[in-house]
Protein backbone atom coordinates (compact mmCIF):
# COMPACT_ATOMS: atom_id res chain seq x y z
CA UNK A 1 0.00 0.00 0.00
CA UNK A 2 0.80 3.80 -0.51
CA UNK A 3 1.65 5.29 2.63
CA UNK A 4 -0.83 8.91 3.63
CA UNK A 5 1.89 10.58 2.85
CA UNK A 6 2.30 9.02 -0.27
CA UNK A 7 -1.08 9.23 -1.39
CA UNK A 8 -1.49 12.79 -0.83
CA UNK A 9 1.49 13.54 -2.57
CA UNK A 10 -0.03 11.54 -5.62
CA UNK A 11 -3.31 12.92 -4.79
CA UNK A 12 -2.22 16.59 -4.44
CA UNK A 13 0.15 16.60 -7.45
CA UNK A 14 -0.43 15.52 -10.85
CA UNK A 15 3.09 15.23 -11.72
CA UNK A 16 4.42 14.32 -15.36
CA UNK A 17 4.96 10.44 -15.08
CA UNK A 18 6.83 8.60 -14.46
CA UNK A 19 8.24 9.00 -11.19
CA UNK A 20 9.10 8.14 -7.75
CA UNK A 21 8.29 9.25 -4.33
CA UNK A 22 9.90 8.16 -1.19
CA UNK A 23 8.29 8.24 2.36
CA UNK A 24 11.19 9.26 4.12
CA UNK A 25 9.43 8.43 7.69
CA UNK A 26 9.31 4.61 6.52
CA UNK A 27 13.04 4.67 5.45
CA UNK A 28 13.72 5.35 9.47
CA UNK A 29 11.13 2.98 10.13
CA UNK A 30 13.14 0.25 8.23
CA UNK A 31 16.46 1.72 9.95
CA UNK A 32 15.24 1.39 13.49
CA UNK A 33 13.51 -2.34 12.50
CA UNK A 34 17.22 -3.37 11.33
CA UNK A 35 18.86 -1.99 14.34
CA UNK A 36 16.43 -3.59 16.87
CA UNK A 37 16.77 -7.07 14.80
CA UNK A 38 20.64 -6.92 14.82
CA UNK A 39 21.71 -4.77 17.52
CA UNK A 40 25.19 -5.76 17.63
CA UNK A 41 25.86 -4.35 14.01
CA UNK A 42 27.63 -1.24 12.93
CA UNK A 43 24.90 -0.16 9.66
CA UNK A 44 26.66 0.82 6.41
CA UNK A 45 23.75 1.50 4.17
CA UNK A 46 24.22 0.28 0.50
CA UNK A 47 23.98 3.95 -1.52
CA UNK A 48 23.44 1.75 -4.72
CA UNK A 49 20.26 0.86 -3.69
CA UNK A 50 19.13 4.82 -3.71
CA UNK A 51 21.25 7.63 -3.43
CA UNK A 52 18.56 10.17 -3.08
CA UNK A 53 20.36 12.97 -1.05
CA UNK A 54 17.06 13.23 1.17
CA UNK A 55 18.03 9.40 2.21
CA UNK A 56 21.72 9.77 2.80
CA UNK A 57 21.03 12.86 4.89
CA UNK A 58 18.51 11.32 6.98
CA UNK A 59 20.34 7.97 7.11
CA UNK A 60 23.71 9.84 8.36
CA UNK A 61 21.33 12.04 10.70
CA UNK A 62 20.11 8.60 12.33
CA UNK A 63 24.13 7.57 12.92
CA UNK A 64 24.33 5.00 9.69
CA UNK A 65 27.36 4.31 8.27
CA UNK A 66 27.63 3.87 4.30
CA UNK A 67 29.05 0.99 1.70
CA UNK A 68 30.10 3.15 -1.11
CA UNK A 69 31.10 1.76 -4.80
CA UNK A 70 32.46 4.91 -6.63
CA UNK A 71 34.41 8.14 -5.42
CA UNK A 72 30.87 9.65 -6.66
CA UNK A 73 29.37 7.82 -4.35
CA UNK A 74 31.43 8.74 -1.64
CA UNK A 75 31.43 12.50 -2.45
CA UNK A 76 27.65 11.97 -1.74
CA UNK A 77 28.29 10.93 1.39
CA UNK A 78 30.42 13.40 2.42
CA UNK A 79 27.93 15.89 1.33
CA UNK A 80 25.24 14.37 3.66
CA UNK A 81 27.22 15.04 6.18
CA UNK A 82 29.04 11.83 7.44
CA UNK A 83 32.50 12.03 7.80
CA UNK A 84 34.73 9.75 5.92
CA UNK A 85 35.29 7.13 8.67
CA UNK A 86 32.23 6.50 8.33
CA UNK A 87 32.44 5.21 4.64
CA UNK A 88 33.38 1.94 3.65
CA UNK A 89 34.84 1.55 -0.17
CA UNK A 90 33.08 -1.77 -0.77
CA UNK A 91 33.58 -2.67 -4.30
CA UNK A 92 36.10 -4.98 -4.73
CA UNK A 93 36.39 -3.70 -8.66
CA UNK A 94 38.55 -0.28 -8.39
CA UNK A 95 40.91 1.88 -10.23
CA UNK A 96 43.88 2.65 -8.10
CA UNK A 97 43.40 5.96 -9.26
CA UNK A 98 39.74 5.95 -7.41
CA UNK A 99 41.41 4.41 -4.60
CA UNK A 100 43.80 6.95 -4.31
CA UNK A 101 41.10 9.89 -4.70
CA UNK A 102 39.28 8.14 -1.43
CA UNK A 103 42.53 7.62 0.70
CA UNK A 104 42.75 11.58 0.27
CA UNK A 105 39.07 12.16 0.79
CA UNK A 106 40.28 10.03 4.13
CA UNK A 107 39.03 6.86 3.49
CA UNK A 108 40.42 4.00 5.58
CA UNK A 109 38.32 1.14 4.60
CA UNK A 110 38.31 -1.18 1.66
CA UNK A 111 37.24 -4.76 0.06
CA UNK A 112 38.89 -6.55 -2.22
CA UNK A 113 38.47 -10.08 -3.36
CA UNK A 114 41.83 -10.57 -5.36
CA UNK A 115 45.16 -10.11 -5.45
CA UNK A 116 46.09 -7.31 -7.78
CA UNK A 117 43.21 -5.55 -5.81
CA UNK A 118 44.57 -5.93 -2.62
CA UNK A 119 48.06 -4.62 -4.75
CA UNK A 120 46.07 -1.68 -5.53
CA UNK A 121 44.86 -0.75 -1.82
CA UNK A 122 48.50 -1.50 -0.77
CA UNK A 123 49.89 1.04 -3.32
CA UNK A 124 47.11 3.69 -3.13
CA UNK A 125 45.91 3.57 0.37
CA UNK A 126 48.94 2.63 1.98
CA UNK A 127 48.12 1.78 6.15
CA UNK A 128 44.17 1.50 5.73
CA UNK A 129 42.58 -1.53 7.05
CA UNK A 130 41.48 -3.88 4.44
CA UNK A 131 38.38 -7.06 4.49
CA UNK A 132 38.35 -9.61 1.78
CA UNK A 133 35.40 -10.37 0.47
CA UNK A 134 34.50 -14.70 0.33
CA UNK A 135 32.53 -16.15 -2.64
CA UNK A 136 28.75 -17.68 -0.91
CA UNK A 137 26.35 -19.87 -3.38
CA UNK A 138 23.26 -17.41 -3.59
CA UNK A 139 21.08 -19.84 -2.77
CA UNK A 140 17.58 -18.93 -1.83
CA UNK A 141 18.14 -14.91 -3.08
CA UNK A 142 15.50 -13.51 -5.83
CA UNK A 143 18.89 -11.38 -6.97
CA UNK A 144 21.54 -13.38 -6.32
CA UNK A 145 25.20 -11.86 -6.99
CA UNK A 146 26.50 -15.13 -8.45
CA UNK A 147 30.82 -15.57 -8.93
CA UNK A 148 31.06 -12.61 -9.71
CA UNK A 149 32.38 -11.10 -6.44
CA UNK A 150 34.79 -12.68 -3.88
CA UNK A 151 36.87 -15.92 -3.65
CA UNK A 152 37.42 -18.72 -2.49
CA UNK A 153 37.96 -19.08 1.78
CA UNK A 154 42.02 -20.72 1.28
CA UNK A 155 43.20 -17.97 -1.33
CA UNK A 156 41.16 -15.12 1.25
CA UNK A 157 43.29 -16.41 4.08
CA UNK A 158 46.33 -15.99 1.40
CA UNK A 159 45.56 -12.44 1.04
CA UNK A 160 44.79 -11.69 4.54
CA UNK A 161 48.03 -13.04 5.46
CA UNK A 162 49.91 -11.04 2.90
CA UNK A 163 48.31 -7.58 3.17
CA UNK A 164 50.50 -6.91 6.93
CA UNK A 165 53.68 -7.55 4.57
CA UNK A 166 52.01 -5.04 2.56
CA UNK A 167 51.43 -2.41 4.64
CA UNK A 168 47.97 -2.36 5.43
CA UNK A 169 46.05 -3.62 8.43
CA UNK A 170 43.61 -7.36 7.59
CA UNK A 171 41.01 -6.20 9.07
CA UNK A 172 38.04 -8.81 8.47
CA UNK A 173 35.92 -10.70 6.39
CA UNK A 174 32.85 -9.99 4.03
CA UNK A 175 30.39 -11.58 1.90
CA UNK A 176 26.85 -11.79 0.68
CA UNK A 177 24.32 -13.84 0.56
CA UNK A 178 22.40 -12.26 -2.61
CA UNK A 179 19.42 -9.74 -2.29
CA UNK A 180 16.24 -10.46 -1.72
CA UNK A 181 17.52 -13.21 0.33
CA UNK A 182 14.00 -14.87 1.54
CA UNK A 183 15.72 -17.57 3.55
CA UNK A 184 17.18 -16.34 6.97
CA UNK A 185 19.32 -19.79 7.44
CA UNK A 186 21.03 -18.69 4.35
CA UNK A 187 23.82 -16.66 6.58
CA UNK A 188 25.09 -19.32 8.67
CA UNK A 189 27.33 -21.66 6.16
CA UNK A 190 29.37 -18.14 5.16
CA UNK A 191 29.29 -17.21 8.98
CA UNK A 192 30.93 -20.59 9.88
CA UNK A 193 33.35 -20.07 7.12
CA UNK A 194 34.19 -16.74 8.34
CA UNK A 195 34.99 -18.09 11.60
CA UNK A 196 36.93 -20.85 10.86
CA UNK A 197 39.40 -18.47 8.79
CA UNK A 198 39.78 -16.05 11.58
CA UNK A 199 40.53 -19.27 13.60
CA UNK A 200 43.39 -20.40 11.44
CA UNK A 201 44.80 -16.66 10.84
CA UNK A 202 44.81 -16.43 14.55
CA UNK A 203 47.27 -19.43 14.67
CA UNK A 204 49.46 -17.57 12.17
CA UNK A 205 49.75 -14.54 14.23
CA UNK A 206 47.17 -12.83 12.23
CA UNK A 207 44.09 -11.15 14.20
CA UNK A 208 41.47 -10.16 12.72
CA UNK A 209 38.62 -7.72 14.51
CA UNK A 210 35.74 -7.55 11.67
CA UNK A 211 32.78 -9.47 9.95
CA UNK A 212 30.97 -7.75 7.16
CA UNK A 213 27.60 -10.13 7.14
CA UNK A 214 26.82 -7.88 3.88
CA UNK A 215 22.90 -7.34 2.74
CA UNK A 216 20.22 -9.56 1.04
CA UNK A 217 17.67 -8.65 3.86
CA UNK A 218 14.44 -8.44 1.57
CA UNK A 219 11.78 -5.94 0.64
CA UNK A 220 7.85 -7.30 0.68
CA UNK A 221 6.99 -7.46 -2.81
CA UNK A 222 4.29 -9.73 -4.01
CA UNK A 223 5.58 -12.98 -2.52
CA UNK A 224 5.19 -12.78 1.67
CA UNK A 225 9.07 -12.38 3.70
CA UNK A 226 9.99 -13.54 6.77
CA UNK A 227 10.21 -10.48 9.41
CA UNK A 228 13.47 -8.61 10.00
CA UNK A 229 13.62 -10.24 13.77
CA UNK A 230 13.80 -13.63 12.23
CA UNK A 231 16.87 -12.85 10.41
CA UNK A 232 18.13 -11.19 13.41
CA UNK A 233 17.75 -14.47 15.58
CA UNK A 234 18.73 -16.41 12.61
CA UNK A 235 22.34 -14.26 12.29
CA UNK A 236 22.91 -14.09 16.18
CA UNK A 237 22.76 -17.88 16.91
CA UNK A 238 24.82 -18.63 14.05
CA UNK A 239 27.30 -15.69 15.43
CA UNK A 240 27.21 -17.39 18.75
CA UNK A 241 27.58 -21.22 17.55
CA UNK A 242 30.28 -20.43 15.29
CA UNK A 243 32.60 -17.60 17.00
CA UNK A 244 31.51 -18.72 20.75
CA UNK A 245 32.21 -15.68 23.03
CA UNK A 246 34.91 -14.15 20.60
CA UNK A 247 32.45 -12.46 18.24
CA UNK A 248 34.23 -9.80 16.15
CA UNK A 249 32.49 -6.39 15.71
CA UNK A 250 29.82 -6.72 13.23
CA UNK A 251 28.49 -4.84 10.06
CA UNK A 252 25.78 -5.07 7.82
CA UNK A 253 25.18 -3.48 4.25
CA UNK A 254 21.57 -3.37 3.83
CA UNK A 255 19.94 -1.65 1.01
CA UNK A 256 16.81 -3.11 -0.57
CA UNK A 257 15.74 -3.55 3.16
CA UNK A 258 16.45 -0.07 3.80
CA UNK A 259 14.23 1.53 1.12
CA UNK A 260 12.90 -1.06 -1.11
CA UNK A 261 9.11 -0.53 0.23
CA UNK A 262 9.81 3.20 1.21
CA UNK A 263 8.57 4.14 -2.53
CA UNK A 264 6.10 4.01 -4.95
CA UNK A 265 6.68 5.03 -8.74
CA UNK A 266 3.53 6.33 -10.57
CA UNK A 267 3.52 5.42 -14.29
CA UNK A 268 0.81 6.04 -17.08
CA UNK A 269 -0.93 3.41 -19.34
CA UNK A 270 0.41 4.70 -23.04
CA UNK A 271 -1.66 1.18 -24.59
CA UNK A 272 -3.42 -1.32 -24.79
CA UNK A 273 -3.76 -3.62 -27.48
CA UNK A 274 -3.81 -6.90 -28.80
CA UNK A 275 -1.71 -8.94 -31.06
CA UNK A 276 -4.85 -10.68 -32.96
CA UNK A 277 -8.16 -10.74 -32.83
CA UNK A 278 -9.03 -13.28 -31.42
CA UNK A 279 -5.91 -12.64 -28.81
CA UNK A 280 -7.16 -12.98 -25.28
CA UNK A 281 -4.18 -11.55 -23.11
CA UNK A 282 -3.81 -7.90 -23.40
CA UNK A 283 -0.53 -6.23 -23.91
CA UNK A 284 -0.25 -2.70 -21.74
CA UNK A 285 2.47 -0.75 -22.38
CA UNK A 286 3.38 1.81 -19.42
CA UNK A 287 5.88 4.84 -19.69
CA UNK A 288 8.22 3.40 -17.99
CA UNK A 289 10.19 -0.05 -18.52
CA UNK A 290 13.13 -2.08 -18.29
CA UNK A 291 15.73 1.26 -19.43
CA UNK A 292 13.77 3.89 -17.41
CA UNK A 293 14.53 2.22 -13.71
CA UNK A 294 12.78 -1.75 -13.73
CA UNK A 295 16.37 -3.40 -14.63
CA UNK A 296 15.29 -5.74 -11.86
CA UNK A 297 12.36 -7.41 -13.89
CA UNK A 298 14.75 -9.32 -15.68
CA UNK A 299 14.13 -13.26 -16.03
CA UNK A 300 10.91 -11.59 -13.99
CA UNK A 301 13.07 -11.53 -10.83
CA UNK A 302 11.92 -8.84 -9.17
CA UNK A 303 7.76 -8.74 -9.36
CA UNK A 304 6.58 -5.12 -7.89
CA UNK A 305 3.23 -5.35 -6.97
CA UNK A 306 1.06 -2.97 -9.44
CA UNK A 307 -1.98 -1.53 -8.57
CA UNK A 308 -4.98 0.54 -10.19
CA UNK A 309 -7.76 2.58 -8.61
CA UNK A 310 -9.93 1.02 -10.86
CA UNK A 311 -12.76 -1.44 -10.58
CA UNK A 312 -13.31 -3.44 -12.74
CA UNK A 313 -12.73 -7.77 -13.28
CA UNK A 314 -9.00 -8.18 -13.46
CA UNK A 315 -7.62 -9.70 -16.24
CA UNK A 316 -3.84 -11.07 -17.04
CA UNK A 317 -2.38 -8.78 -18.74
CA UNK A 318 1.42 -8.26 -20.75
CA UNK A 319 3.01 -5.65 -18.75
CA UNK A 320 5.62 -3.95 -21.16
CA UNK A 321 7.56 -0.69 -21.40
CA UNK A 322 7.57 2.31 -23.89
CA UNK A 323 11.08 1.66 -25.30
CA UNK A 324 12.19 0.46 -29.03
CA UNK A 325 14.15 -2.52 -27.87
CA UNK A 326 11.69 -6.10 -27.52
CA UNK A 327 13.56 -6.61 -24.11
CA UNK A 328 11.81 -4.15 -22.51
CA UNK A 329 8.92 -6.58 -21.52
CA UNK A 330 8.32 -6.66 -17.75
CA UNK A 331 6.04 -9.43 -17.35
CA UNK A 332 5.31 -12.08 -19.56
CA UNK A 333 5.08 -14.86 -18.05
CA UNK A 334 4.62 -13.82 -14.40
CA UNK A 335 0.86 -13.76 -13.57
CA UNK A 336 -0.38 -10.02 -13.58
CA UNK A 337 -3.34 -9.05 -13.74
CA UNK A 338 -5.10 -5.30 -14.24
CA UNK A 339 -8.62 -4.36 -14.44
CA UNK A 340 -10.63 -5.12 -17.44
CA UNK A 341 -11.93 -1.51 -17.42
CA UNK A 342 -8.02 0.14 -17.27
CA UNK A 343 -7.62 2.71 -20.14
CA UNK A 344 -5.01 4.38 -21.82
CA UNK A 345 -3.81 7.48 -19.93
CA UNK A 346 -4.72 5.71 -16.32
CA UNK A 347 -2.21 6.11 -14.05
CA UNK A 348 -0.42 2.63 -12.30
CA UNK A 349 1.29 2.38 -8.70
CA UNK A 350 4.34 0.17 -8.67
CA UNK A 351 4.63 -0.33 -5.13
CA UNK A 352 8.10 -1.27 -3.16
CA UNK A 353 10.06 0.79 -5.90
CA UNK A 354 12.25 2.58 -3.77
CA UNK A 355 15.59 0.45 -4.07
CA UNK A 356 17.56 0.09 -7.17
CA UNK A 357 15.22 2.11 -9.64
CA UNK A 358 16.65 5.60 -9.93
CA UNK A 359 19.97 4.59 -10.09
CA UNK A 360 19.26 1.92 -12.63
CA UNK A 361 17.24 4.05 -15.31
CA UNK A 362 19.46 4.59 -18.36
CA UNK A 363 20.30 8.50 -19.43
CA UNK A 364 18.40 9.09 -22.48
CA UNK A 365 17.66 5.78 -24.19
CA UNK A 366 15.34 6.63 -26.85
CA UNK A 367 15.21 10.29 -25.50
CA UNK A 368 13.11 8.91 -22.72
CA UNK A 369 14.55 11.32 -19.10
CA UNK A 370 15.88 9.24 -15.88
CA UNK A 371 12.85 9.00 -13.34
CA UNK A 372 13.02 11.85 -11.02
CA UNK A 373 12.83 10.87 -7.34
CA UNK A 374 10.55 13.16 -4.80
CA UNK A 375 10.71 12.69 -0.75
CA UNK A 376 8.20 13.17 1.28
C1 LIG B 1 24.57 -4.16 -3.35
C2 LIG B 1 25.38 -4.44 -2.14
C3 LIG B 1 24.78 -4.47 -0.89
C4 LIG B 1 23.30 -4.29 -0.67
O1 LIG B 1 22.61 -5.42 -0.99
P1 LIG B 1 21.05 -5.59 -0.68
O2 LIG B 1 20.73 -6.93 -1.17
O3 LIG B 1 20.34 -4.50 -1.40
O4 LIG B 1 20.88 -5.45 0.79
C5 LIG B 1 25.60 -4.69 0.20
N1 LIG B 1 26.92 -4.88 0.07
C6 LIG B 1 27.54 -4.86 -1.12
C7 LIG B 1 29.00 -5.07 -1.20
C8 LIG B 1 26.79 -4.65 -2.26
O5 LIG B 1 27.39 -4.67 -3.46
Amino acid sequence: MATKKIARFLAERRLPTPFLVVDLDVVADNYKKLRNAVPRALVYYAVKANPAPEILKLLAKLGSSFDTASVNEIDMVLEAGAAADRISYGNTIKKESDIAAAHAKGVTLYAFDSEAELGKISRAAPSSRVFCRILTSGAGADWPLSRKFGCEAAMAKRLLLQAADRGVVPHGVSFHVGSQQRDPNQWDSAVAEAAEMFRELEARGVNLTMLNIGGGFPTKYRKSIPAMNEYGHAIEESLQRHFGNRIPDIIVEPGRQMVGDAGVIQTEVVLIANKADNDSRRWVYLDIGKFGGLAETMDEAIQYPIASDRKGKSERVILAGPTCDSADILYEKADYRLPADLAIGDRLEIRAAGAYTTTYASVAFNGFEPIKTYCV
